[in-house]
């Protein structure tokens, strides 16, 4: 038996009326801030990631599915859309634009994990991205849409951390500043810790080990090394998000995925997720558009899980199929009136179902039933239709011109 394969899975129809309800809402609340929907390939030449996403990144060392297009050109699977998106926005010239260029994307994504809960090989994201604004107010705008949004579709225990990586240079030499700490007090920190000082000395931040946490207790900390303007610039963010209402945590070890962070950075966590908390995240990324050999730009997104979302939400209830006809059949043999009026009906807007399956005409009215038609129309011979009102329970006989103009007056359901 051929299975889908690992770490992807089959979205069914009623999980698929449950994502159009998430759509939705994404459309409400980000078009209600004028960002408009963009969506760009499956598939990207490799060096996009490469130098988008960052070459020592998890993400690029391990997670992508990168293949050869059998012409000699790497190709990989998006595995992230801020890239993408720049890459569009450089093609299609879209700094001649009014800035920022505000835009979103709804598709599925690739990373080569070790499946879990919450951690797919496929999986949907939805991204918002404002390209073209140094500006706080971008900044804040889209850390409260995200929580808007987290809000609308009911995502149980939130937390918002957040943080500012300032500029690349800042974190360079913090860094190194980092690193000379804990050279420092190596004999102090546990074995794991010591082993990646020069790996991945923020790494020491997460560590469980006690020694080695009252250690960090004194640590050096980025944010207190951010130049005047970031300084400046995280302040105002900050501001905008207290008088908006929004709580957060401030965690200078918030490192996210991506190499090409800069400034603001920030991640919504629900406690209601075991292990895979992340719900969604993002930061502004000033120097990412250079490196993709754009003309410098700033820029600013997040990204959520949809599967994390929805894991993480109060039961998302989506509505009812409203069947407003069941056209069944007085006689199970072929009938073209029945066929005809079930098409005519859909024609005027109805949502109309024939029977299908040579079900005898109790098992119809039962089928009917289940599907919460709203009417049903028996097509016996002649044309005569039996018209019966599933609510009321009358039914009546009709000629079959009557039927849809009947159903229109008395009360489709939608
Ligand atoms: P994690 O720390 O869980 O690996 P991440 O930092 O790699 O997350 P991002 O790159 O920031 O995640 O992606 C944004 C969001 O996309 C995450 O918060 C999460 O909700 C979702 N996501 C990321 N990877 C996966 C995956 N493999 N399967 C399902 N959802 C994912
Ligand atoms: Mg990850």
């Amino acid at each position: 038996m051929i299975q889908a394969p690992r770490g992807t899975f089959d979205i069914l129809p009623d999980s698929a009326a449950q994502r159009k309800v998430v759509e939705e809402q994404v459309e409400k609340v980000l078009g209600a801030a004028g960002y408009r929907r963009i969506e760009t390939p499956t598939f990207e030449a490799t060096d996009l990631f490469a130098r988008g996403v960052g070459e020592a990144t998890d993400i690029v060392q391990k997670e992508m599915y990168t293949f050869d297009d059998g012409g000699g050109r790497s190709l990989t699977l998006r595995p992230e859309g801020t890239a993408p998106v720049c890459r569009a926005y450089v093609e299609h010239g879209m700094h001649k634009l009014a800035q920022p260029v505000k835009l979103w994307y709804l598709s599925t994504f690739f990373r080569a994990e070790a499946p879990q809960r919450g951690r797919y090989r496929q999986f949907w994201q939805v991204g918002a991205e404002a390209i073209g604004s140094a500006a706080p107010e971008t900044d804040a705008e889209l850390i409260v849409l995200l929580a808007d949004l987290l809000q609308a579709l009911q995502v149980k225990e939130t937390r918002l951390r957040l943080s500012s990586l300032g500029t690349p240079e800042t974190r360079a030499e913090y860094r190194e500043e980092l690193k000379r700490f804990l050279r420092k007090h190596e004999d102090e920190l546990s074995e794991e810790v010591r082993s990646r000082i020069d790996l991945n000395p923020l790494r020491a931040f997460d560590a469980d080990d006690a020694r080695t946490r009252s250690v960090m207790s004194d640590a050096p900390i980025l944010l207190d090394r951010l130049n005047e303007d970031d300084a400046e610039h995280f302040a105002q963010v900050r501001a905008l998000l207290d008088d908006a209402g929004i709580r957060y945590e401030l965690d200078p070890t918030l490192v996210r995925g991506l190499d090409y962070y800069t400034r603001t950075v920030w991640e919504f966590t629900s406690d209601a997720l075991g292990a895979q908390s992340g719900v969604g995240g993002g930061g502004r990324y000033d120097g990412l558009m250079e490196i993709l050999d754009g003309p410098p730009t700033p820029g600013v997104g997040w990204a959520a899980g949809i599967e994390r979302m929805l894991l993480a939400a109060s039961d998302l209830a989506a509505p009812a199929d409203l069947v407003d006809l069941f056209v069944a059949l007085a006689k199970p043999d072929g009938n073209r009136t029945a066929f005809e009026l079930a098409r005519e009906a859909r024609r005027a807007g109805l949502q109309a179902q024939l029977e299908l399956a040579g079900r005898s005409l109790k098992g119809q009215l039962k089928h009917a039933d289940r599907i919460h038609a709203r009417w049903v129309a028996i097509v016996g011979e002649n044309g005569v239709v039996t018209l019966k009102d599933m609510e009321s329970g009358d039914q009546h006989d009709a000629p079959v011109q009557n039927v849809i103009p009947t159903i229109l007056r008395g009360g489709a359901k939608s």
